[in-house]
């Protein structure tokens, strides 16, 4: 999968190189290139904002570097579409990263906006989709664009080394991930769950299933409604639900 940048900062881009998505271009699994609006300027300056018409605070990027970047993106990436991450843009999340990952839907070029934002025009005539990182403002659309192509990218088969961990990820199925514990058994007289130790794979998936559907109902109660349909998830619930109460420490999870 590819995808093409465009924005004032291709240097914020570069982060992407470290890690896991990083390997994952090294592998050639996916492809991120930058075009910067400024290469597009005719004057010496090399202007892409101006003040916005009928006046107002902060400056608007202007529309023909802005078009004719987005045309440059459009020879590079021929059917890509082109998404302009805002503020006003559809929430971003684990089934949009999920659907953008899948091959049939193509290529993205991202618009990373800054100072006020970009000319309406260009949302008019050349955007496809809006696609918000959450409801606050950040400086530059360039910080949504390093989330949502790295959570895109963990969804493109290959790119995390083990597929089951992203199957398992918080919410790939819906709910959230159950707790994790590694090295030593006992810490500070804190001790893992005995069942995480027995080696019975069943028992084992029985109880990650419970306390997924456990923390979600603790932290994120709305995502619940669609899991709880299955009679299964919803005996697993109560009975987290009856253990919970009857062990009130528990809530105290950080102490
Ligand atoms: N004046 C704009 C408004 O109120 O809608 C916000 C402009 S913001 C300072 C500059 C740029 O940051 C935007 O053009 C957009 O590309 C990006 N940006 C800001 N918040 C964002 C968010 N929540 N999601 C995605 N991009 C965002």
């Amino acid at each position: 999968m590819k995808f093409v940048v465009i924005t004032l900062f291709p240097e914020i881009l570069e982060a992407l190189q470290l890690g896991v998505v990083g390997r994952a271009m090294q592998r050639q699994l996916l492809d991120v290139s930058c075009i910067n609006p400024r290469d597009y300027t005719e004057d010496k300056n090399k202007t892409v904002d101006d003040s916005p018409f009928g006046g107002g605070p902060g400056m608007v990027m202007m529309a023909k570097p802005l078009h004719q970047a987005i045309l440059a993106a459009k020879m590079k990436l021929p059917g890509a579409r082109v998404i302009y991450l805002s503020p006003q843009g559809k929430q971003f999340n684990q089934a949009l990263a999920k659907n953008a990952a899948e091959i049939k839907k193509g290529d993205l070029i991202m618009i990373a906006g800054r100072y006020e934002g970009i000319d309406q025009r260009i949302i008019d005539k050349c955007v496809d989709e809006e696609w918000s990182l959450g409801d606050y403002v950040i400086s530059g659309g360039e910080l949504a664009a390093l989330v949502m192509i790295d959570a895109i990218a963990r969804c493109i088969p290959g790119v995390v080394g083990d597929a089951g961990s992203v199957i398992d990820d918080s919410f790939y199925h819906g709910i959230l991930k159950h707790p994790q514990y590694t090295r030593p058994e006992s810490y500070n007289g804190w001790d893992v769950p005995k069942v995480l130790l027995s080696g019975n794979h069943r028992e084992i998936a029985r109880w990650r299933n419970k306390h997924s559907l456990g923390v979600t109902w603790l932290k994120r109660p709305d995502l619940l409604e669609e899991t709880t349909r299955q009679k299964e998830a919803q005996i697993l619930l109560n009975e987290f639900i009856e253990e919970y109460n009857q062990e009130p420490t528990r809530k105290k999870r950080h102490e």
